[in-house]
């Protein structure tokens, strides 16, 4: 609903009221009076019952247009994000700055991934700055394959 709808839904209400508050003042004293007094009554109740749907609906509608806007905004991060390269990783167009996979796909997060690193295994990675993802880009040999040194690390 508009604002400017809902305010005006709002203002026809308050005219109602007062409308109903006049014409049971105009009432007179009479038996028949009071029975139209009380359905003037009812009527007021009825109109506070509808300002208060009105109240409402506005605070529903509120809610939808946030929605609403931030999945536009997902909508135009996901239209300016491409998944490319020989790893398959996420870029932002026009960038060549890997996104983390993890944090892209799981949160729809935009972080980067680390500059390449290379470990003395032979592994080569990107870590990503938020979650700590690894991405190899190349695995590393396990340590159980690399040549043991000639005495144990605790010295016997
Ligand atoms: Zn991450």
């Amino acid at each position: 609903m508009e604002p400017t709808i809902a305010l005006t839904l709002a203002q026809i209400a308050n005219t109602t009221i007062a409308a109903v508050k006049q014409a049971k003042d105009m009432v007179g004293q009479s038996k028949e009076s009071t029975a139209v007094k009380e359905q003037l009554i009812t009527i007021y109740d009825h109109v506070l019952e509808l300002k208060e749907k009105i109240s409402d609906f506005q605070d529903a509608n509120h809610a939808l247009e946030v929605e609403n806007r931030e999945l536009k905004e997902r909508l135009a991060q996901k239209e300016s994000i491409e998944r490319r390269g020989e790893f398959g990783y996420f870029f932002k167009k026009g960038e060549d700055d890997p996104l983390c996979p993890k944090c892209y796909q799981e949160f729809d997060r935009v972080t980067y991934l680390s500059k390449v690193k290379s470990y003395s295994n032979g592994a080569i990675k990107r870590v990503c700055i938020v979650c700590h993802h690894h991405c190899y880009e190349r695995e590393g040999q396990s340590l159980q394959h690399l040549p043991r040194s000639r005495s144990g690390w605790m010295g016997n």
